[in-house]
């Protein structure tokens, strides 16, 4: 299977002041087309902050981000805001849906973006609602969904530009046991019906388990991670 993206020698100090933070030291990883992989690490280890370089978010003090060969530092502005539209797909652990849209339209919402016309954008988010299993839901505002099935239909959102990257930050940190199990659930069907790669960050050892790979982020820097026995 294809290389998708690479990190190679990446590094992120904060400087305040005279405080300077390492939060990652000379991460060398890569991830393949359709692979899911965990990065574990408890609070504060700089979870969200290596998805912040990955989605190009944020810059690094030092290294590459190779998105299918190319160094996503390197794109001019516009490329960014491209390759963000097009390419990545983002889940957060507070989904972030408008609250006065309905699931429909906070799912059709980066189409409209990317400049499809309504008719299309509503069709295709129609469609991705359906995968996520909230098809009945479509008319409903957040306020009227479940913590899980507000994750759903942000999953539906991240996916329904059908991006390569989904990078998802605690995806299930706001949920019980039982609803994040399902959450994993169908970012494993969704893999094998889309061919999607995802990057889990998550303090949960048990659910990165469920993913093809799961590395260690201690201290700056990351380990495999061997959680078979899980
Ligand atoms: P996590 O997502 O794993 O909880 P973060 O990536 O949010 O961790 O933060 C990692 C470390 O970097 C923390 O010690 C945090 O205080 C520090 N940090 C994050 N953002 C900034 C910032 N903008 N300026 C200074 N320090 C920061
Ligand atoms: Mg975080």
């Amino acid at each position: 299977m294809g290389e998708l993206l690479s990190c190679v020698g990446l590094s992120k100090e904060y400087n305040e002041a005279e405080n300077s933070v390492t939060v990652l030291s000379n991460l060398n990883f890569s991830i393949n087309k359709a692979e899911q992989v965990a990065i574990v690490g408890s609070s504060g280890s700089g979870k969200s902050t290596l998805l912040h370089l990955l989605g190009a978010l944020d810059k690094p003090t030092q290294g590459r981000v190779l998105f299918e060969g190319k160094n996503i530092f390197e794109f001019s502005q516009r490329q960014q805001a491209q390759f963000r539209n097009q390419s990545l797909g983002f889940v957060y652990q507070f989904h972030h849906l408008l609250p006065e849209f309905n699931a429909l339209e906070n799912v059709a919402m980066p189409l409209m973006i990317g400049k499809v016309s309504i008719k299309e954008s509503n069709q295709r988010a129609s469609a991705m609602l359906e995968k996520v299993g909230l098809a009945n839901r479509s008319l409903h505002k957040p306020s009227e969904l479940s913590g899980g099935e507000r994750q759903r239909v942000a999953i539906a959102r991240a996916l329904v530009t059908e991006p390569q990257l989904i990078l998802a930050d605690e995806p299930t940190g706001n949920l019980d046991q039982k609803t994040g199990e399902s959450i994993y659930q169908l970012l494993s069907d969704l893999r094998t019906q889309m061919q999607t790669s995802f990057v889990v960050v998550t303090h949960d050892i048990k659910l990165a388990s469920r993913l093809d790979r799961s590395l260690n982020l201690i201290e700056g820097t990351l380990t495999a991670n061997d959680v078979s026995g899980i």
